[in-house]
């Protein structure tokens, strides 16, 4: 279970995220307008801001003690709003890339990549492709399958259903929804439910940096 209890975040002097407290046991939307606060939320999770109080929790672990790199190692993965390919790196190293805190043998590694190909099978179409060459909706899926190799335990996905084509949308809601059926805690961030609905998260609205 994610816990996060009477979190304050500040960027620069101004205090963005006030007393956020809630749990998530599975899986759960954070619903908020532009401004709301949903990316400094899932920033400060993955310790990338840091907090100014208050408590974030995966299981037994206090996330604020780990560095950003080390949330592979607990089985967290982050898929950023505006996706954060290396672009001139090919697709397949992209997904790769939080492996590499992970010391793992060339087989696993293997194994780690079949897995994920497996389950979004239209990467292969371009694994060897370097990131700059592929399409927005395209680089979103590689967002979606770097987070997905690491994040076994906790998925962050942070507006996956923004700014993509239709047909894409509903891709992505099948895949989300897959993620739905394992034994993992999945938290999302939409502007407003839409998406959200289709796949049956538990809903979590934020406003002004409040939960409400
Ligand atoms: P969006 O969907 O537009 O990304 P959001 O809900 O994710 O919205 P955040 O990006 O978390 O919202 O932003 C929350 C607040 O923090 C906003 O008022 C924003 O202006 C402010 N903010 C975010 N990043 C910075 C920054 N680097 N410098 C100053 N203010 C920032």
């Amino acid at each position: 279970m994610l816990s996060i209890d009477n979190l304050d975040v500040s960027i620069g002097n101004i205090n963005i995220l006030k007393s956020v407290t809630f749990k998530v046991s599975k899986f759960s939307s954070i619903i908020g307008r532009n401004g709301a606060g949903k990316t400094t939320l899932i920033r400060a999770i993955m310790s990338i801001l840091p907090n100014d109080s208050g408590n974030i929790k995966f299981k037994d672990t206090v996330l604020t003690d780990i560095k950003t790199f080390e949330m592979s190692k607990i089985g967290i993965g982050y898929m950023p709003e505006d996706r954060r390919l290396i672009t001139d790196l090919s697709v397949k190293d992209n997904i790769l890339i939080p492996l590499w805190t992970l010391s793992l043998k060339k087989n696993d590694i293997n194994y780690e990549l079949e897995k994920i190909l497996a389950f979004i099978p239209e990467i292969k179409e371009f694994l060897f492709r370097d990131a700059f060459q592929l399409s927005g909706g395209q680089q979103k899926l590689v967002s979606l399958a770097r987070a997905m190799i690491v994040g076994k335990n906790l998925l962050l996905l942070d507006e996956p259903f923004e700014g993509v084509a239709p047909a894409l949308a509903e891709r992505l809601v099948e895949l989300i929804s897959e993620l739905n059926e394992l034994n993992m805690v999945t938290m999302i961030t939409e502007s407003d439910e839409s998406f959200s609905k289709k796949i049956n998260a538990e809903i979590i609205r934020i406003e002004r940096g409040q939960i409400i």
